[in-house]
C-alpha cells in the first residue's frame, strides 16, 4: 500500500497507466512520489507546470539492435538500451548494465534512481542508464569485445562529454570500458576522454573510481553511525554480492575495525567467521572470473558455502546490500532485525523491497538508501570528468578526501532535509526531498522543455 498524497495520485495512474509491465521503474517512481507530498505541502510552485509528470517522462528513449558474431561464427542479436532520463543538471551521467535481466523497465528504474543521486553529489550530472540484455557470463574476451565494439557503434552518436557520459555498472568494468573507449575513438577520430568514465589510468582513468561506489558507502554508514554514538569498529558485517561495490565495501569496512563474515553471488553465500579473505575474493571474482563457491573449496577450514539461501539469515550488526535490485525482502528484513542489525546500507541500487523498507524503518534500524549511499560511485565519476576536461589527474589520496567529504555532505543533507519536513532520521525522505529541489529548481528556471 503507498501513501501518496491525493495531488499526486493521478500522476502515478499516468506513470502505471503509460509504463505498463515496468514494475522496478513502478517501484522506484512510487517511493520518490510518496516523499514528495511534504514538498508540495510545503512549496506547491513546484507542482506546477506539470514538473512532476514531466520528471516521471525520460527525456528520450533509445533502444537499437546489436548485432555480433560468436566464436562459433553464429550471428547474435541482443537489444541495446540509452535511456536519457534528465539534464536539467548536467550532461546525462550513469552507467551501463550488461545482464540478462535487463529491459526498458529495468533501465527507466536506474535512470530514475540517478537522476536524485547524482542531484545529491551536488556535482553537474544529469541522469541516465544503459545497457543490454547480453549476458557476459561464459562468453570469451574476443566475444566480450565484439559485443562491446558493436553496442558502440550505434550508441556512440549519442554521446559525448556535454551529452551523456556512460560508466559502468553490472557486467561492466574496466575490460568493457576499454573496448567501448576504444571503439568510440576509432569511430568518431577524437579523444575525447571525457566521454567515458571508470576508464583505465592510463588513458584518462582517475584513481579511487575503482574503490569508490564500495568505500562512499561505507563512508555512508559510517556517518549514519555517528549520529548515534557508534562506528564500525569490531562490529560484524554481512555484504551480499561479490563484484566491484561488494569488494571494496568489504575492504573500507575491513579499514574501519569492522569484520566481515558473509558475501555472496547469484548461486549462493560463504560465510567465514574469521573474516573474509578480501585477496582470495578479488582472485575469484575479478582474476579468475568464478563462482564465489569456490571460496570455500580453496580455504577450507570452517569457512562454510550455502547454496541458494538468504544471506541475511546470518547474524550482523551491518548489513550492506551490495549484489542487486530487490534481493532483500522483508522477511529477510524481519530475519535481519531479530538478529539484532543497527545499521543497513544499500550499496546496490534499490536492494531493499518497498516493504523490507518498511521493517527497518519501523524497527528503529539506521537505514541509508541507494541513491543516498551508493552516490560515492558516480560522483567520483565526476572528478574523473573534471580531470579530463583540466587534463590533469590527481593523487590517490586527494580524490579519496574529496569523495569522503562528498558522503558526508550527501549524508548532512539528507539528514538535514528529513529533519526540515518533519521527519528525522529518514534518509529516504531526505535523499528523495533533497534530491528533487535541486533538479525541481533548475526545471523551474528553465520553463516548460
Ligand atoms: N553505475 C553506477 C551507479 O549506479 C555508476 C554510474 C557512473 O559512474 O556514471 O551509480
Amino acid at each position: 500500500m503507498t501513501k501518496i498524497d491525493e495531488k499526486l495520485e493521478p500522476i502515478l495512474a499516468e506513470v502505471l497507466r503509460r509504463n505498463a509491465g515496468e514494475t522496478e521503474f513502478h517501484q522506484a517512481v512510487i517511493e520518490v512520489l510518496e516523499s514528495l507530498g511534504r514538498v508540495i505541502a510545503k512549496k506547491p510552485y513546484y507542482a506546477d507546470h506539470a514538473l512532476i509528470e514531466r520528471l516521471c517522462e525520460p527525456e528520450r528513449q533509445i533502444i537499437f539492435r546489436v548485432p555480433w558474431v560468436d566464436d562459433q561464427g553464429q550471428v547474435q542479436i541482443n537489444r541495446g538500451f540509452r535511456v536519457q532520463f534528465n539534464s536539467a543538471l548536467g550532461p546525462y551521467k550513469g552507467g551501463l548494465r550488461f545482464h540478462p535481466s535487463v529491459n526498458l523497465g529495468i533501465i527507466k528504474f536506474l535512470g530514475f534512481e540517478q537522476i536524485f543521486k547524482n542531484a545529491l553529489t551536488g556535482l553537474p550530472i544529469g541522469g541516465g542508464k544503459g545497457g543490454s540484455d547480453f549476458n557476459p557470463r561464459g562468453r570469451s574476451e574476443g566475444e566480450v569485445m565484439r559485443f562491446c565494439q558493436s553496442f558502440m557503434t550505434e550508441l556512440q552518436r549519442h554521446l559525448g562529454e556535454y551529452t551523456d557520459v556512460p560508466a559502468g555498472d553490472i557486467g561492466v568494468g574496466g575490460r568493457e570500458i576499454g573496448y567501448l573507449f576504444g571503439q568510440f575513438k576509432r569511430l568518431t577520430n577524437r579523444y575525447e576522454a571525457g566521454v567515458l568514465t571508470g576508464k583505465g589510468l592510463v588513458y584518462g582513468g582517475s584513481r579511487a573510481r575503482t574503490e569508490a561506489t564500495g568505500f562512499g558507502a561505507t563512508y555512508f554508514v559510517s556517518s549514519m553511525l555517528a549520529t548515534k554514538g557508534m562506528d564500525f569498529d569490531g562490529r560484524k558485517c554481512v555484504v551480499s554480492g561479490s563484484g566491484n561495490v561488494a569488494i571494496y565495501t568489504i575492504e573500507k569496512i575491513r579499514q574501519f575495525g569492522g569484520i566481515v563474515i558473509a558475501c555472496s553471488d547469484s548461486n549462493g553465500y560463504i560465510v567465514d567467521e574469521s573474516g573474509i579473505d578480501l585477496d582470495l575474493v578479488k582472485e575469484i571474482k575479478e582474476i579468475r572470473r568464478e563462482r564465489i563457491s569456490q571460496y570455500a573449496r580453496r580455504k577450507g577450514n570452517d569457512t562454510h558455502y550455502i547454496e541458494g539461501g538468504s544471506i541475511w539469515d546470518v547474524p550482523c550488526d551491518v548489513a550492506m546490500p551490495s549484489a542487486t535490485q530487490n534481493e532483500l525482502t522483508g522477511k529477510d528484513a524481519r530475519a535481519l532485525v531479530k538478529n539484532g542489525v543497527v545499521a543497513v546500507g544499500e550499496g546496490a541500487n534499490m536492494p531493499c523491497t518497498p516493504d523490507a523498507v518498511r521493517e527497518f524503518q519501523g524497527a528503529g534500524v539506521l537505514f541509508g538508501p541507494g541513491k543516498a549511499a551508493n552516490a560515492g560511485g558516480v560522483a567520483t565519476s565526476a572528478l574523473e570528468m573534471q580531470q579530463n576536461a583540466s587534463r590533469d589527474s590527481w593523487s590517490f589520496e586527494k580524490t579519496e578526501e574529496r569523495l569522503a567529504a562528498i558522503m558526508r555532505n550527501i549524508h548532512d543533507t539528507c539528514a538535514e532535509t528529513a529533519e526540515e519536513y518533519g521527519a528525522p532520521g529518514d534518509y529516504v525522505l531526505g535523499a528523495n526531498i533533497a534530491g528533487f529541489e535541486r533538479v525541481a529548481a533548475a526545471m523551474t528556471a528553465f520553463g516548460v522543455i
